[in-house]
């Protein structure tokens, strides 16, 4: 029996992972939960897993939380907004932490669980690419596991197992190529955020997607391998994959190449994060590939889709770049989705900031250089985008 805490557990990853403890009782148990304002389904949650204590980020939906579960028995510890979330993170004998908030606003809760000797199932990448050079020296400090939870990660760590340290040559991420791969590049200029959220394989949460759309989640994918594996950029390649049954693979030194293959459903790697380094049987689908196919393959289109080199670009600056990338990212992607920036507008933001930060640029930041230099970049890109609406380009 493992104990877990569920950070975002109203989200894609978060309810994903529920449906792995709901059908492995005898493996899994919840101590403790936390959301960002779905109060009706976190409500729901509280009520079928019995958590010690949770957590909701919108301290104004509070009092809805507790009446709505007034008549849980015994009634869990209830805390409210950033710091009850954090509390929530670092609470009680719970072994391993699943992170699935999205954005930076997992770094402090994950730096708490981390600090209280959890273990990590890492599927908010976010945090480690902006915060990798505060995160993995406490990793290491606390003598904790840092599992990746991600697809193409979780595909690449299993491959590994068994592969001495110096066999490795490189790893190739697989990239399903997002909703706009089949569109010509002279299309995106005007597509909608509905079209950009249309998927073509997973079923995420509406940041990751966009991510997916702009290829910025490979590029974001990128730069999580370094952190997770210890590889240099020229090791980290990328390939199109239009079909998601191959997760990632890896080449060793004799050309070897080693994949993980698997229909696209994220409860495989999250339930490895978790079982690592057993395996417990499941009723899933098993993977039929006359069923699955023909598996393609194409160059990825660096023209069409800019983000992938920022990506490397601020991974192999390093320092606070990967943070500001992150952070010009993630708010960008907001005023995307609220409809006040173009399509081809993010990566326009993303690259001016980056470059505005290049003499800035902290070689070994402390994790107040990196929080400083996540909120500045969120301001540079909402400064940037007011000079873009006065020019009328949105
Ligand atoms: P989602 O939007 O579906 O869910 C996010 C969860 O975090 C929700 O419970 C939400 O209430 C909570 N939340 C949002 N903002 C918050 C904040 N500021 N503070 C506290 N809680 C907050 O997102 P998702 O698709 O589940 O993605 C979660 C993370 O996992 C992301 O970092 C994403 O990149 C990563 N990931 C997701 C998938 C996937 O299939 N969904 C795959 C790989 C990696
Ligand atoms: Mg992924």
């Amino acid at each position: 029996m493992k104990t877990l805490t569920l950070l975002g557990s109203t989200g894609s990853i978060g309810t994903q992972t529920l449906d792995i403890v709901t059908h492995h009782p005898e493996q899994f148990r919840v101590i403790g939960l936390t959301a960002g304002s779905n109060v009706a389904l976190f409500a729901q949650q509280v009520r079928q897993f019995r958590p010690e204590i949770v957590a909701l980020r919108d301290t104004n939906q509070l009092a809805d939380l507790k009446a709505a579960i007034a008549d849980v028995d015994p009634q869990p510890i209830i805390l409210g907004g950033e710091a009850g979330i954090v509390e929530v993170a670092r609470y009680g004998d719970a072994e391993s932490v699943v992170t699935g908030i999205v954005g930076c606003a997992g770094l402090l809760p994950t730096i708490a669980a981390i600090e209280a000797g959890k273990d990590i199932a890492l599927a908010n990448k976010e945090t480690l690419i902006a915060g990798g050079p505060v995160v993995l020296p406490l990793v290491q400090k606390h003598g904790v596991k840092l599992l990746p939870a991600d697809s193409e990660h979780s595909a690449i760590f299993q491959c590994l197992q068994g592969v001495p340290e110096q066999g490795l040559r490189r790893i190739w991420l697989t990239a399903s190529g997002g909703a706009f791969r089949d569109l010509p590049v002279e299309k995106l200029a005007t597509v909608t955020v509905a079209d950009a959220l249309k998927h073509p394989n997973w079923s995420m949460g509406r940041k990751i997607t966009i991510d997916s759309a702009t290829l910025m989640n490979k590029g974001l994918e990128v730069i999580e391998a370094h952190f997770l594996f210890g590889l240099d950029y020229d090791q980290i390649e990328i390939i199109i994959h239009p079909q998601s049954i191959i997760h990632s693979l890896i080449e060793l030194q004799d050309t070897s190449v080693l994949a993980q293959l698997g229909w696209p459903d994220m409860r495989l790697p999250l339930l490895y994060a978790l079982s690592y380094p057993d395996r417990i049987a499941t009723n899933w689908e098993p993977l039929n590939l006359v069923k699955a196919g023909d598996l393609t393959f194409r160059e990825p289109d660096h023209d069409k889709y800019p983000c992938m080199q920022l990506a490397y670009a601020a991974g192999r600056a390093g320092g606070s770049m990967p943070a500001v990338l992150n952070a010009a990212n993630e708010q960008a992607v907001a005023l995307f989705l609220e409809e006040k920036i173009r399509f081809l507008d993010i990566p326009r933001l993303i690259e001016q900031t980056c470059d505005r930060h290049q003499v800035d640029n902290r070689a070994d930041p402390s994790l107040d250089d990196i929080l400083a230099a996540d909120q500045w970049a969120r301001q540079a890109v909402a400064e940037a985008t007011q000079t873009l609406s006065l020019a009328g380009t949105c």
